[in-house]
């Protein structure tokens, strides 16, 4: 089982993503667990701020490094492998998704507003992790991202409607595009004056002819 913690200050953005397909099933086959903190809930003051602003002057609002460093600490030796979620972090991979699939224990830390206190980055995590080159909003979608592709490599959450052997970016342990899929029917008419047919090798019943055509149509990345 890998269990995943979440760090947020909108936990009901996960609700759809976390009680649907694949992700709803394998935490009810007990084969991902996923618990929301609520970083609201290790708040000292009266209107439990998460936030303030950012010393030395500058727009925007910054997460306090207390409420994440007492949400880490409630979870004691349960907080496994901390990951910050940030556009500064390091492009995220299907290899990495991979060995990450690997862990007991994730937590994930998502920001919002302008961004963290720079001595959660430096004292509170084990790696920084970005999805990609743009800035979204928070680091809800990004988790729900990481979730996903690493919770769907965990042995058993995957079933017989999906493969996880030769997919793309790890075909035969290279770094292709998966080859282009066809199935029924072997002729599509879209209109009177079309035919959309499936390429011949792939009816022909030859394993060898269609495992070098599939070889062949992967795209290197
Ligand atoms: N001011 C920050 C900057 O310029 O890098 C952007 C902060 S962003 C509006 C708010 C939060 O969303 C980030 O702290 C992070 O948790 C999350 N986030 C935004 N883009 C992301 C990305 N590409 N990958 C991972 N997390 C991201």
């Amino acid at each position: 089982m890998l269990t995943f913690n979440i760090l947020t200050i909108f936990p009901e953005m996960f609700e759809s993503f976390l009680n649907t397909s694949l992700i709803k099933r394998a935490q009810k086959k007990k084969l991902l667990e996923i618990n929301l903190i609520n970083l609201r809930d290790f708040t000292i003051d009266k209107h439990r701020s998460v936030d303030d602003s950012p010393f030395g002057g500058g727009p925007g609002m910054v997460l306090k490094v207390e409420p994440i460093s007492k949400a880490l600490e409630s979870l004691g030796n349960k907080k496994g492998h901390v990951i910050l979620l940030t556009p500064q972090g390091k492009r995220f991979e299907q290899k990495k998704a991979k060995s990450l699939s690997k862990k007991k224990i994730i937590t994930l830390i998502c920001g919002h507003y302008e961004g963290f206190d720079e001595r959660i980055r430096k004292y509170l995590v084990d790696e920084q992790i970005s999805i990609g080159d743009y800035v979204l909003t928070g680091g809800e979608i990004p988790a729900c991202v990481l979730i996903d592709s690493i919770g769907r490599l965990v042995k058993g959450v995957v079933g017989k409607r999906e493969s996880i052997t030769e997919e793309s970016f790890d075909i035969k342990g290279k770094k292709l595009l998966e080859y282009p899929q066809y199935t029924r029917p072997e002729i599509f008419k879209p209109n009177s004056k079309r035919e959309w047919k499936v390429p011949k090798v792939l009816l022909s019943g030859d394993h060898k002819k269609v495992e070098e055509w599939r070889e062949k149509h992967a795209r290197e990345v």
